[in-house]
Order: C-alpha cells, then sequence, then structure tokens
C-alpha cells in the first residue's frame, strides 16, 4: 500500500463548521430555511441540508413574514441585511468572524480618509458583501484579481489602504502589497486573509513537492479549493482535483508510492475518510 500523507488543516475551517451547525439546527428546530445561494461550496452538504429542508432562496421567490433565512459565512451587503429585517423573516447570521472583520477593517479606512483596494474576485459572494460595507460608508475604492488590473487601476495620488478577501492567495497578497507601497506614499495594509486559508496553503506547498502524486478534494466551485488545487499543481503537475472519492481514476495511482491529500475548507470529513479509503483500496496489493 502506498504512504498516504492527509494534511492535518484539510477539511472544513472554523467558519465553515458554524455555518453548516447553524444550518442543521435550522433544519431541525424551524424546519428548515433559505440561502442566498449555496450555503457552501460543496454539493454533498448541500443535498444533506436540502433534507432538511434548509435551501436556496429561488431567484423570483418572495420571502413571506416568519421565513427563516440563513446569512452564508460570506457574509452579505447591509442593503441585503436591511431588506430582510424588513420583510419580517427570522434571520440567523452565520457570517464568519473573520468576514465580519473585514467589513470592520474596510469602515475604519473609509472614516481615516482611505482609498480602499479590496484584494480578492470579483462577483464572489464575499466581496460583493465587502464591496456593500464600502458603498454605504460613503467610501471609495475597488477590487482587483491579479496585478494587471491593480498596475492599470492603482490611483496616482492620495492614500490607499488594502484589504483582502478571506480567502485569497497569500502570495498574490503580498505582490499585490508590494507594488502598492512601492507606489503610493501613504498605505494602510490589513492582511484579512483568514489563518484557515494560508495554513491550508503552507501545507499545501510543503506536501506537494514531497509526493508523487496530490489530491485535492473539494467542490469544482469552492474558490479555496481551486486555489488549493493550483499551488499544488504548480509544485506537482500530477494534482488532481476531485469533490469524491469515485472520480479517482486508477491510473492516476499505478505504480505511486507516496499520495499526499489536501481538501478546501467546505469539505466535510466524511468525504476526506471516503477518499483515504479508496486510495488505500487502489494502491494495495
Ligand atoms: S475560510 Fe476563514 S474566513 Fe472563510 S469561512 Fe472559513 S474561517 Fe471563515
Amino acid at each position: 500500500m502506498a504512504e498516504i500523507i492527509v494534511a492535518e488543516s484539510a477539511g472544513f475551517c472554523f467558519g465553515v463548521k458554524i455555518a453548516v451547525e447553524a444550518a442543521e439546527k435550522a433544519g431541525k428546530e424551524f424546519g428548515g430555511a433559505y440561502t442566498d445561494g449555496p450555503i457552501i461550496h460543496n454539493k454533498q452538504v448541500v443535498s444533506y441540508l436540502e433534507k432538511l429542508n434548509v435551501k436556496e432562496l429561488d431567484k423570483n421567490q418572495e420571502l413571506k413574514e416568519g421565513d427563516t433565512v440563513l446569512i452564508r459565512s460570506h457574509g452579505v451587503p447591509p442593503a441585503e441585511e436591511r431588506r430582510l429585517k424588513e420583510a419580517n423573516v427570522n434571520v440567523i447570521d452565520a457570517t464568519c468572524p473573520f468576514v465580519k472583520k473585514v467589513h470592520e477593517k474596510v469602515r475604519q479606512l473609509v472614516e481615516e480618509g482611505y482609498y480602499v483596494i479590496i484584494i480578492g474576485e470579483h462577483g464572489h459572494p464575499e466581496v460583493i458583501g465587502t464591496l456593500g460595507h464600502l458603498e454605504e460608508s460613503g467610501g471609495r475604492g475597488i477590487v482587483v484579481s491579479n496585478m494587471e488590473e491593480l498596475v492599470k487601476n492603482l490611483p496616482r495620488t492620495g492614500k490607499v489602504g488594502v484589504v483582502a478577501q478571506t480567502t485569497q492567495s497569500e502570495d498574490f497578497f503580498r505582490e499585490a502589497v508590494g507594488y502598492i507601497a512601492e507606489n503610493i506614499e501613504e498605505v494602510k495594509i490589513f492582511n484579512t486573509i483568514c489563518d484557515a486559508t494560508s495554513v491550508r496553503q503552507e501545507e499545501v506547498k510543503k506536501i506537494a513537492p514531497n509526493v508523487d502524486v496530490m489530491i485535492i478534494i473539494g467542490g469544482k466551485h469552492s474558490g479555496n479549493t481551486n486555489r488549493l488545487a493550483q499551488i499544488s499543481r504548480y509544485l506537482n503537475p500530477n494534482t488532481y482535483h476531485i469533490e469524491k472519492a469515485d472520480e479517482i481514476d486508477p491510473k492516476w495511482l499505478e505504480g505511486k508510492e507516496k499520495i499526499g491529500i489536501s481538501a478546501g475548507a467546505s469539505t466535510p470529513d466524511w468525504i476526506i475518510n471516503e477518499v483515504v479509503e479508496k486510495v488505500k483500496e487502489l494502491t494495495s496489493g
């Protein structure tokens, strides 16, 4: 059997755990809840929660008084929170405390007169929520998702404040911040990348170059899982991103002696365990 190295940081992060537990509780105690988009980027967990009547709100569906709405760990813009309050629905706020911290930092930067650069993915729900706080506090700023955008859009005068989407790559953050610091006289930086993300990324950087094959488990639409796969692939081309055990092609493991496994923050332990068992089965004998 091949040696299997499972990253200690693999699996649910603190914020996702809170959100999934809140969703389970909503299902069991309130008979269900609506979420604006999938509660986490993991199809298997989403379908488990659907059985508890926790489901995505349909775009054309009107909320009724007494409905329960669960705010996901990504958070929402303040205008959305107000809309929910006005609709008289029960709100369960499962916004991750680390995401709330990004909102606070944005408001602080605006109050202190900084132009705000959000290092993050355009259109990501967390970034939409953060932009909402920027607008609500009367601030000015932009989202940048790569160096090209930053170079093109960085204001040449005034003071600039920086925050990051919690799941951004540390490497891109460092590169972007370095460029801003070189070109702007007054800069205030808050590294709001959450530890859960950086610890996971650092562990993948250690494991991937030292194994024959690296398997990254997590939703294909999960930003943090995609970044883990990207980092791993850069260090080890034999990297495969799967959502569940039955996607493993036995050919990937033929003659391989050391297999590394990690998983995004929205991957539950039971899926990781199934993958470990499958790898054991395919590499024994
Ligand atoms: S990755 Fe970090 S910020 Fe995002 S939900 Fe998990 S703990 Fe919160």
